[in-house]
């Protein structure tokens, strides 16, 4: 048998796994300074959260979607993204009878059966924060410091910000009536992609890569010149926001996103060294879905952070994102009686925090000094018959060379000791 994983999925290795919980580690630490208390909701839902959540006419719900029928003949999808679970979940467990907003994060796991290249894969991870209970643009702002307060905690640098409005359900009707009526008219000579999006959903034509695709939307009206006066005031406010904090931002009156739930402020964080697959966040206000869950209308603001696409451009920078941890030593033993007493030492040690390794596969002395050389380990305890005799080991510092005795009994202490020194 030789089975391979499914295309589009990674095996995150020792090594890079340390740089994922440090990552996660800073997800924690900046939730926690912007008061967001994390929420962890099922990998799979039913179908229909994403359908309306999300809307039928989005590529994730069209071609996406990991879809199967269960056992009970439900129809389950794995998710594809966060935020529609976050509000289904805020309904059903009552939390807007909590002080509002309520402020949420979540990390994990993300499923899209997309066409897997670089930086783009059918399970990847993503952090997500979501505010439901206010339209506040400060909030809509905050949701743009918080991923870059991020990214720079992760060591990331050279990212940019891309803001734009798309309106609201007041004035985008008119706006994408327009694109249809343009669109419409030059119909064939759009990629068949966006021939299929003009009728139900022309905004989408905006995000299309080809660039014949481009070139004919080069000169369309701009949502932000057919926005309601609301809504102008809105963006007016998020922009005033983003000057006093002083955050660099590119308005770009072609950014759209995803997902049909977007209502006002979107934005998307891109890293030029990426290439095809260059946003490694974004998010937008969503004042419409919660009603369209099934709940009582709640504004409410979000981003995801592509967690894969970090990685790969903290490796392109070839950041030094932290210093990977060693063990504090190694406690060799010869076979005989003194592996039974190395299975104790090391055991005793590491019930007091203390990171020990050993051998397991009956090497000699010679073989597992190398490993503890290897570990770079600072020290290492010998266990050997006539030291026990007389209820002694012997510790070698690597570093120095130099070797003491110690009791068998006191072993805990010494160690203890020159690790509060360190
Ligand atoms: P979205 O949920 O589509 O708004 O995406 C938010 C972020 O998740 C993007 O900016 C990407 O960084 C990341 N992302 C989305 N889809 C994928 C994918 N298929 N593979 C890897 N990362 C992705």
């Amino acid at each position: 048998m030789n089975v391979r994983r499914p295309r589009g999925t990674n095996d995150i290795l020792p090594g890079a796994s340390e740089h994922w919980q440090f990552v996660e580690q800073k997800i924690r630490d900046i939730c926690h300074n912007f008061g967001y208390q994390e929420i962890r909701t099922p990998i799979f839902e039913h179908t229909e959260l994403f359908e309306r959540g999300i809307g039928e006419t989005t590529d994730i719900v069209e071609k996406e979607m990991y879809t199967f029928q269960d056992r009970g003949d439900r129809s389950i999808t794995l998710r594809p993204e966060g935020t529609a679970p976050v509000v289904r979940a805020f309904l059903e467990n009552k939390l807007y009878a909590q002080p509002l907003p309520a402020k949420l994060y979540y990390f994990g796991p993300m499923f899209r059966y997309e066409k897997p290249q670089a930086g783009r894969y059918r399970q990847f991870y993503q952090f997500g924060v979501e505010a439901i209970g206010s339209a506040d643009p400060a909030l809509d702002v905050e949701m743009i410091v918080l991923p870059i307060e991020f990214y720079k905690s992760c060591g990331l640098s050279g990212f940019q910000v891309h803001i734009n409005s798309i309106g609201c359900p007041t004035c985008r009707p008119t706006y994408r009536d327009t694109l249809r009526k343009m669109f419409s008219e030059k119909l064939d000579q759009f990629c068949s992609n966006c021939q299929g999006r003009i009728e139900r959903n022309p905004l989408r034509v905006l995000d299309c890569k080809s660039p014949k695709c481009q070139e004919l939307i080069d000169d369309i009206p701009l949502v932000l010149d057919s926005l309601c006066p609301e809504c102008s005031e809105h963006f007016a406010q998020v922009r005033q926001y983003l000057d006093l904090l002083e955050i660099d931002y590119i308005i770009n009156p072609k950014l759209v996103r995803g997902f049909d739930y977007y209502t006002r402020t979107v934005f998307e964080i891109t890293v030029a060294s990426l290439g095809a697959q260059n946003a490694i966040g974004g998010g937008g206000r969503y004042d419409g879905l919660v009603e369209e869950c099934g709940g009582n209308p709640a504004p409410a603001v979000g981003f995801a952070v592509g967690l894969d696409r970090l990685m790969l451009a903290l490796e392109n920078q070839e950041s030094q994102i932290f210093t990977p941890r060693k063990p504090d030593g190694f406690v060799a033993h010869f076979g005989g009686v003194t592996k039974p007493v190395a299975i104790k030492v090391v055991n005793d040690l590491r019930k007091q925090g203390l990171w020990v390794e050993m051998d397991y596969l009956d090497r000699s002395l010679k073989a597992q000094m190398k490993s503890a050389n290897r570990f770079n380990c600072n020290w290492v305890l010998i266990i050997g018959e006539d030291e026990l005799a007389d209820n002694k080991v012997k510790l070698r510092w690597l570093a120095s060379g130099e070797e003491e005795e110690v009791e068998l009994d006191n072993i805990q202490v010494r160690l203890l000791n020159e690790r509060e020194g360190q």
